[in-house]
């Protein structure tokens, strides 16, 4: 098997290494993650290390996979067994696997922001005197993450909001663990307590990975690297690969002196440097390189991929008046290029906010264009997800948060009074919520309202076994969607929204629910431990489709998404101030500028930008000044288009003249015959 075929020798280098700790410290698109991927074949194909003892950190799952299928598709059962996933992933296997030393039970359930925003406010409702309104829950969520994961940082004075969190802190840890749920961030703390307190847990782990990769190490927290020491400490192969000028989550604590302090952390270390860049035309590097030399705090690394195929077209910039305008010229450009041979799949629109990715969401809808939408927003915010994804998690790990959401939805006589006797109650015998609706009767609640809990009860627990019950001819997935149309969810649905075409999209989202359950059980066995493992992968965000070839549509997202990806065609949306560079975010230009260079990288043949003169904010349209990130590139590098049309090309005008006259034949009554 050749993996060092076509790589040129610093990558060969980097592919050949064996043990020991490397350094892959280069630009984006230089060839990092197909390094990585070579490097895990090799290393099995020529038996330095069996797939099973291979552990790659990866920055999505998708990427992950994408990684284990390339292995695959080369190797075949000899690849099988690799671990390849995200650090959340890798936490959450850990804590399955020595669930007991972690103190939670074997199908302990995973609580999203949500989740934990709900539990925080009635944490603060039980604070006496604790003036609940009038504080920002997802602020004291952010400030309580922060001092669990040891980023708080230090300020002076001791407002209320500091109290508050003081407080609350160890109460919420405490809930969790009485609701045996862990959140996302316990999916990192966790398993560092579970090493640090069981030294035979940690050993054994680090003898299962005799070889340890991480993409994307640039943006690695301090948990993260925690995490990685402790895997690696007793035989040190560790591979990293990353570009300091593509570190874009500081602001989630990522270290960029992480992937710069690796080689004194790892003495004898060996650095590789990748020079050339593979991906990005000669034009659309140096747009991207004259951004970042603007970047005061680099760190010296000369390495910028100067090497390139030139295309001789120039990354375009598009003036547009208003946001409604640019939402049109990007449908527009599409279309546009789509005529000349591009594929749906060929773009990516990129954009810093969710707000902007759902303005032109719409009118790529209106249009009729296929689109997906990662990072952000997604399908798996939505409310009749999150409902029916309570009940499975309620079926398989029963807990307060999931029950509360789901005792009265559909509304079956389980009012406010009744809720209210039970947390009493519960209260009361120090007993958990759930606990408590099993002993309705001793609550105190009606009759008929107590009925109606026992009928919840007995749903839920049958619900597993119902969904796997399914007739010949037909699938887990529609059999769960009949189930929950056979207990009235749909006329909920339909009651609660706001007209028949919204309750019709609110429905088709519990049916595309059912579609996303069989693609995933389709290659598992049905059994409920894969209904357990489907819920898990939900609510890790996982990109459920499946499918091996990626369909034919534009790819939306965040530039922030859009990390490790590349496209043919790249647009890049709204380059004005205040949204590129954030106005949220104070003072980090620096690492804004980044997160330009990231999406600017991300194209390959073309790149076209686009900014508004005008946009809403709070409601009110007001003039917006062009990115700053704009006005330092040398304008000899970007054609402008001030008109914000693409002026229109002979043959163009041509089929469009074709076009409109065929129509216009068409409405036109058929010639009389004469004689
Ligand atoms: P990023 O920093 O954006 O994550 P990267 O350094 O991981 O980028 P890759 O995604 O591995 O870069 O590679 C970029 C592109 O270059 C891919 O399309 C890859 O197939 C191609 N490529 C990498 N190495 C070579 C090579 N030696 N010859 C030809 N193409 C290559
Ligand atoms: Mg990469």
């Amino acid at each position: 098997m050749d993996w060092l075929k076509g790589l040129n020798p610093e990558q060969q280098k980097a592919v050949k290494h064996n043990f020991g700790p490397l350094l892959i410290l280069a630009g984006a698109g230089s060839g990092k993650t197909t390094v990585l991927v070579s490097r895990t074949g090799r290393l099995i194909s020529e038996r330095v290390a069996k797939a099973n003892e291979i552990c790659v950190l990866t920055f999505t799952n998708k990427a992950a996979r994408e990684l284990k299928h390339r292995v695959g598709a080369k190797l075949g059962n000899t690849g099988k067994g690799l671990w390849a996933g995200t650090f959340h992933s890798f936490g959450l296997q850990i804590l399955r696997r020595f669930h007991k030393h972690a103190n939670l039970s074997p199908y302990f359930g995973i609580v999203d922001q949500s989740d934990c925003n709900s539990i925080l406010k009635d944490l603060i409702k039980d604070i006496k005197n604790s003036g609940k309104d009038k504080f920002d829950v997802d602020k004291i969520l952010t400030m309580i993450n922060d001092r669990r994961t040891g980023l708080a940082v230090q300020t002076e004075g001791f407002d209320e909001y500091h109290e508050m969190v003081e407080v609350l802190t160890p109460k919420f840890a405490k809930r969790l663990e009485h609701l045996g749920v862990v959140d996302f961030e316990g999916l990192l703390i966790k398993p560092l307590q579970l090493f640090k307190e069981n030294p035979d847990i940690l050993e054994k782990v680090q003898a299962s990975f005799s070889q340890v990769m991480v993409d994307e190490f640039q943006d690695t927290n301090r948990m993260q690297m925690d995490l990685i020491a402790q895997l690696i400490a007793s035989h040190r192969n560790i591979t990293v690969v990353g570009d300091d000028d593509q570190s874009i989550y500081g602001w989630r604590g990522a270290e960029v002196k992480n992937i710069l302090n690796f080689p004194q952390e790892y003495k004898g270390c060996e650095v590789i440097k990748l020079e050339r860049n593979y991906r990005s035309s000669a034009e659309i590097l140096a747009v991207a390189n004259a951004a970042i030399s603007k970047n005061k705090n680099r760190h010296g690394k000369i390495l910028r991929a100067e090497i390139a195929q030139s295309t001789g077209e120039l990354p375009e910039l598009f003036l547009l008046e208003r946001e409604e305008d640019e939402c049109e010229f990007v449908m527009s450009e599409i279309l546009h290029w789509q005529r000349q041979g591009y594929k749906y799949k060929d773009f990516a629109v990129l954009y810093r906010s969710n707000t902007q990715g759902g303005l032109i969401e719409a009118s790529l809808r209106r249009a009729n264009i296929p689109y997906n939408i990662s990072g952000g927003t997604s399908i798996f915010d939505r409310r009749e997800i999150k409902d029916l994804m309570a009940y499975l998690k309620q079926a398989l790990a029963p807990n307060e948060v999931s029950l509360r959401r789901i005792i009265n939805v559909p509304t079956r006589g389980i009012g406010d009074t009744t809720i209210e006797k039970l947390s009493e109650f519960a209260l009361k015998k120090r007993i958990n919520f759930v606990d408590a609706c099993r002993f309705w009767k001793e609550a105190e609640v009606q009759e008929k309202a107590g009925e109606s809990i026992d009928q919840l009860m007995k749903f839920i627990e049958d619900l597993p076994t119902n969904i796997l019950d399914f007739q010949v001819g037909s699938s887990p997935g529609a059999k769960m969607v009949e189930i929950f149309q056979n207990i009235g969810y749909r006329e909920y649905v339909y009651g609660t929204a706001a007209d028949p075409t919204s309750a019709e999209k609110k429905w088709m989202v519990v049916e595309i629910l059912g579609r996303i359950l069989d693609s995933y059980l389709g290659r598992r066995s049905y059994d409920v431990e894969n209904i357990k493992s489907f819920v898990d992968s939900m609510l890790l965000r996982d990109d459920m489709s499946d499918e091996e070839e990626e369909p034919n549509k534009v790819q939306l997202m965040t530039l922030h998404a859009s990390k490790g990806l590349e496209f043919p065609l790249v647009i890049l949306a709204g380059l004005e101030e205040d949204l590129l560079p954030h106005k949220n975010l104070g003072s980090d230009i620096d690492e804004e500028r980044r997160l330009f260079y990231v999406g600017v990288t991300r194209a390959k043949k073309k790149l076209v930008m686009s900014r508004c003169q005008q946009r809403k904010k709070n409601g009110v349209v007001r003039p917006v000044a062009p990115s700053r990130f704009l006005l330092e590139i040398p304008t000899e590098l970007y054609k402008e288009f001030p008109l914000g049309a693409r002026p229109v090309t002979g043959q163009e005008r041509e089929d469009l003249v074709a076009s409109f006259l065929s129509k216009l034949d068409s409405k036109l009554p058929p010639p009389k015959k004469t004689f």
